[in-house]
Parts: structure tokens; sequence; C-alpha cells
């Protein structure tokens, strides 16, 4: 795939779309800078080749037009750090002040525009509105892997107005994508794949699209139940989508069919109430009593998947286990995440994404151990659900 890499940015100017949606505090101090870091590698090679930077970014979800709340002016400072650079900045992302202000950059200057969703043309795509950032650069650059997913005008209509050899990815995109391309496209038998978290129907494709590609697919997690009830047990008041009970069962003949090993667990952690503090007990998982419900997977679950996850040579972990913010159901989630690693040691290609299974890595310290944690929630199941993204094939094709 075409990087930052394969073009000399003496004398040019880019536009970047990078992800700097970063959470602030009351104070708007920028209270988790990772995005931005991780835009910083792909800045510096624009910069030490003499290039000039203009920087696009959406900020949360602004309703109705600008909003100081919003603002990207709150950022500038942090970015200016991080980079080590100054930063100028235009309270517009179209206007004519705004393309002057690009058009005066200087070679080794960065220019942050305002929030692109001030407009609500991003959101929608629309062309005009595309073709007027395109105008603010000679070359485009996609370093936004977490709105990757979205056919908005600056991740991906704008790609339009720039020539094939004017346009690439950054080095977090081009990350992303080859990593995750080893999973779908490279792996070793046998990949396992982990999904776990609340719903099955938020699932249903990925575990579709999996069966194509992994041998062993384990279910874990709120989702499970709805495999155990489909399949005659009894889960008490288990999380349950009672209308998807027909999709558990036809993805469970599919699986069959295609020869797929599904793992759903046989044992389970349950409480008398959705809380911490909430009386737990082992049950097996095929009969659990009225009034109890399962927050986590039980011990032969966990040993069993551990099994699996130990002798795999690809894996990939989406969503977690149990209920693993709460300290007397984490077990599932947790032990997963060490057997996780102890398959990485092994020379297992081990992928974690989605947000709450990378937060469970993080909680666990273990970031470092696997392979490749990846940053985009929505944008990584699209992924694997789609085969690419918006984001992707407007600088592909
Ligand atoms: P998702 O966003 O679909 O990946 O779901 C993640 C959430 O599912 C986490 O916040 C978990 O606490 C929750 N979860 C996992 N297992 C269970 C369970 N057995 N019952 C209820 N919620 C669960």
């Amino acid at each position: 795939m075409k990087t930052v890499t394969s073009i000399n940015f003496l004398n040019k100017r880019a536009v970047i779309r990078v992800d700097f949606n970063v959470p602030l505090s009351d104070a708007f101090e920028v209270t988790d800078t990772t995005r931005i870091k991780a835009a910083i590698p792909t800045l510096k090679k624009i910069l030490n080749d003499g290039g000039s930077i203009v920087l696009m970014s959406h900020l949360g979800r602004p309703k109705d037009g600008p909003d100081n709340k919003y603002s990207l002016k709150h950022i500038v400072s942090t970015v200016s750090n991080l980079l080590g650079t100054e930063v100028k900045f235009s309270d517009d992302c179209i206007d004519e002040n705004a393309i002057k202000l690009s058009s005066e950059l200087k070679a080794g200057e960065v220019l942050l525009l305002e929030n692109l969703r001030f407009y609500k043309e991003e959101e929608k795509g629309d062309e005009a509105f595309a073709e007027k950032l395109s105008k603010h650069a000679n070359i485009y650059v996609n370093d936004a892997f977490g709105t990757a997913h979205r056919a908005h005008a600056s991740t991906a209509v704008i790609a339009k107005f720039f020539e094939p050899e004017n346009k690439c990815f950054g080095f977090v995109m081009a990350g992303e994508v080859e990593n995750i391309d080893k999973v779908l496209n490279q792996s070793q038998q046998p990949f396992t794949a982990i999904i776990g978290g609340a719903k099955v129907s938020d699932k249903i494709l990925i575990i579709e699209q999996l069966m194509n590609k992994a041998k062993n697919i384990i279910i874990g997690g709120g989702m499970a139940f709805t495999f155990v009830k489909a399949m005659g047990g009894k889960i008490g008041k288990s999380l349950c989508e009672d209308d998807r009970l027909e999709t558990a069962k036809n993805l469970l003949e599919k699986a069959k069919i295609k020869g797929v090993n599904i793992y759903i667990p046989t044992d389970a952690i349950v409480a008398d109430n959705f809380s911490n503090d909430a009386n737990h007990k082992a049950s097996t998982i095929t009969n659990i009593e009225e009034g109890w419900m399962g927050l986590d997977i039980g011990a032969e679950s966990t040993k069993q998947f551990g099994e699996v996850i130990k002798n795999s040579k690809t894996i990939l972990w989406n969503g977690p286990m149990g209920v693993f913010e709460m300290s007397n159901f984490e077990n599932g989630t947790k032990q997963a995440a060490f057997d996780i690693v102890e398959a990485t040691k092994n020379g297992a290609f081990t992928l974690i994404g989605g947000g709450d299974s990378v937060a469970a890595i993080n909680k666990y310290n273990l970031a470092k151990e696997v392979s490749y944690v990846s940053t985009g929630g929505g944008a990584l199941l699209e992924y694997i659900e789609q085969g690419s993204l918006p984001g992707v094939k407007a600088i592909e094709n």
C-alpha cells in the first residue's frame, strides 16, 4: 500500500486527515494524547522532507454548527508540544481566510483547521465541500483509521480531487491495514477468533465472515447466552436477544457445514444482580437458576478456551468474556488476555481490536505483549465484515 514513505514532500503541501477526536476535560485540556501521538511519525516524515502540513479532523459530535465545546483550538498547544513545532490555527476549515493561511505556509510549517463537523457537509460526504478542502494542498494523506469506515468528505470523497500519485496513507492507517491483513488474508492455521461482548446482533456479520477464515471461533460474554438458549439451555435472567435465537441457530449450523469449531462456554459465574457486590456462584451454563444471571465464563470454560488459544498460530480478539469491569466477574477475560500473551510468546500473531477488549488488555498492562492492538473500534469491525473500508478504497482506487 502506498504510504508517505513513497513521496518526497520537499516544497509540497499536504492536507492530512488525522483522528484528533481526543477527550477534553472541563477546562478543555486534552486528557488522553494517544491519538495525537500516533500521528506524529507521519507529520515528522513530511516536515523532515521539507514539506508543510494542513491538519484536518473532527472532534466530538457537534449538533448544529460551530460550538466552543468542540473547537479544535483547545488542542493546538498539545499538538504543538508533541510535534515540537508551532502549530497555526484557522477558525474555519474552508473559508477564504483558511485557504489563504494554507497557501502562505512555508516549508516546515503546520496549520490546524477548525472542526470539520461544524459543517453538516462533512458527514454527508458533500462533493463541493470535499473539493474546497482539497484546495488546501497538492497532496492528500489519510491517517485517520478510526473514521475510515465513514464515507465522509474528508475521509473518502476528497481523494477524488487528487491524482493517484498525489494521495497516500499515513503510518497509522498503513499499520492498521497491514496488521488486519495479516489476520484476514495471511493467517497461519490454526486461526482462532475470540468474540465476546454484550450483543449477538452486533457481531453476526463478523462471525459469518470469520467462518470463512478461522478454524476456531470462541464465543464468550453476554452474547454467549443467546447461543446457549438457542441450543435449549436454561439461562435464568442472563442477557439474551430473543429475536436472535434463530440467527444463533443458523450460525451454529453454518459452522458445522463449514467445519469450523465453535466453542460456547460450558459453565458460568452467575450472580443474583448486575453488581460486583451481588451474591455469586459457579453454575453449569445450560442450567442457570431462575433469578440468576451469567456475568462471566466459569473455570472449566476458561481452561478449555485457554487450551484452544495457546495452540493457535493466529488470534483475533474482539469483546470481553464477561463483565470484566467488575472484579468478581473479570477472571475469564483476564485469563484469556494472559493466554493470548502466552500464544504470542509461542510465535502466534495476535491482534486485539474493538473498544472493550482493548480496554481489557490495557487494564492488565499487556498491550506490549501482544502482536498488535488496533486503534479502530467500528473501523476494525467493518473492515472484517466488508474486507475493506471507504477511506482505504478511496486512496487505492
Ligand atoms: P461490546 O461493546 O458489545 O463489546 O460489549 C462489551 C460489554 O459487554 C462490556 O462492558 C461487558 O461488561 C459487557 N458484558 C460482557 N459479558 C457480559 C455478560 N455476561 N452480561 C452482561 N454484560 C456483559
